[in-house]
């Protein structure tokens, strides 16, 4: 056992970096424990991925991100995180991962992670919904073509690419790998594209409107095979060569990891945690919900801009409890 702690908190994006923050200016003793690298969601993103927020809009414990343009990159927001954990020296374990929270004895909960165990009084489960894709739950997706995750354009050059989704994620994925040089397609489950950054819808539905673009609307990827994939479209099965797969379906909390530490989800297709809106306190008395994990299978719900207040409402009834 190695240490005794007012709250732990598990994940250190942006929201958990928020709630240390908070923690420390109440006088709190806490350690953010963290199974990657810092703000590891961040880390993942895509290479040239702008944030729609403007940077005042990510800003936590009252640190300014200067940021040239409006808008941040993941490079600056990497800088700005990690410039805010340095300056703020907050505690922080990283690549080490939780993996269990039991309640223990009067007021405590029993952490045990992959490289210690701990206890605290308080437990902040900011945990995000990065790491667990939306399957497409089709014949071939488990062939390594198929990815869930998007980095670099380059790599997709003189390749045939299939990108499945009609929102932010797989729009940039499409104009970004088709102005490096690939033969794009997009699968789209909708007639028409769906919610994504004013100032790039407009350059995409150009593209498909030129043709430089091939759009299957109101289509779904039926099957994946080593040198080509089947399209449902309503005009009936379309089979198209390819190389790469890029499935932009979204992403979803950790809910096996949400119910093992006690917290209720709704038995609907939603998974909402159970939770007070107030103080973020969830069923389990002394256990709180921070950032986008919150938002259950809604992942637009919440992000980093209105995500932010989770950490004062915390520390504010932890210290009303005490
Ligand atoms: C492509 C993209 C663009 C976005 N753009 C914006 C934007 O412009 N503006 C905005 O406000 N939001 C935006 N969001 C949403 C928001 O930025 C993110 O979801 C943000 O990462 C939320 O912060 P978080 O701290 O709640 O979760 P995360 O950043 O996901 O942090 C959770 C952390 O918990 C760690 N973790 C998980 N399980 C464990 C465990 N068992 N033990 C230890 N650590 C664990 C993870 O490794 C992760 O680092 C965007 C999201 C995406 C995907």
């Amino acid at each position: 056992m190695s240490h005794t702690y007012d709250i732990l908190i598990v994940g250190g994006g942006p929201i958990g970096l928020a709630c240390g923050l908070e923690a420390k200016k109440a006088g709190l003793s806490y350690l953010i424990v963290e199974k990657g690298c810092l703000v590891n969601s961040l880390f993942h993103y895509p290479l040239h991925m702008t944030f729609f927020s403007t940077a005042d809009r990510l800003e936590i414990g009252g640190y300014p991100f200067p940021a040239i343009h409006p808008k941040p990159n993941r490079m600056e927001a990497l800088e700005y995180y990690r410039r805010v954990a340095d300056v703020g020296q907050l505690q922080i374990k990283l690549f080490e991962e939780v993996e269990s929270i039991v309640p223990e004895g009067e007021g405590f909960y029993h952490i045990t992670t992959n490289k210690e165990t701990y206890l605290a009084r308080h437990v902040v489960l900011a945990t995000g919904f990065y790491d667990i894709p939306n399957m497409l739950g089709i014949k071939g997706e488990e062939l390594p073509k198929v990815k869930h995750y998007y980095y670099d354009p380059h790599f997709y050059y003189k390749q045939k690419l299939v990108v499945v989704g009609g929102n932010n994620s797989a729009a940039d994925v499409a104009l970004e790998t088709w102005r490096r040089g690939a033969e794009v397609s997009m699968v789209i489950r909708e007639p028409e594209l769906g919610s994504i950054k004013y100032w790039v819808k407009p350059d995409l539905q150009h593209r498909i409107d030129e043709g430089a673009i091939k759009a299957y609307f109101q289509s779904s990827l039926a099957e994946v095979r080593e040198q080509e994939v089947d399209i449902q479209t309503p005009e009936g099965l379309v089979i198209i060569p390819n190389d790469y797969v890029m499935a932009m379906t979204g992403y979803r909390p950790n809910f096996a990891f949400l119910e093992k530490a006690g917290v209720q989800l709704s038995q609907d297709m939603k998974r909402y945690p159970t939770y007070n809106p107030e103080t973020m306190e969830t069923n389990m008395p002394r256990l709180y919900l921070a950032g986008v994990v919150c938002g259950g299978m809604d992942t637009h719900v919440w992000f980093i801009e209105n995500s932010r207040e989770h950490a004062v409402k915390i520390v504010r009834h932890i210290g009303q409890q005490r």
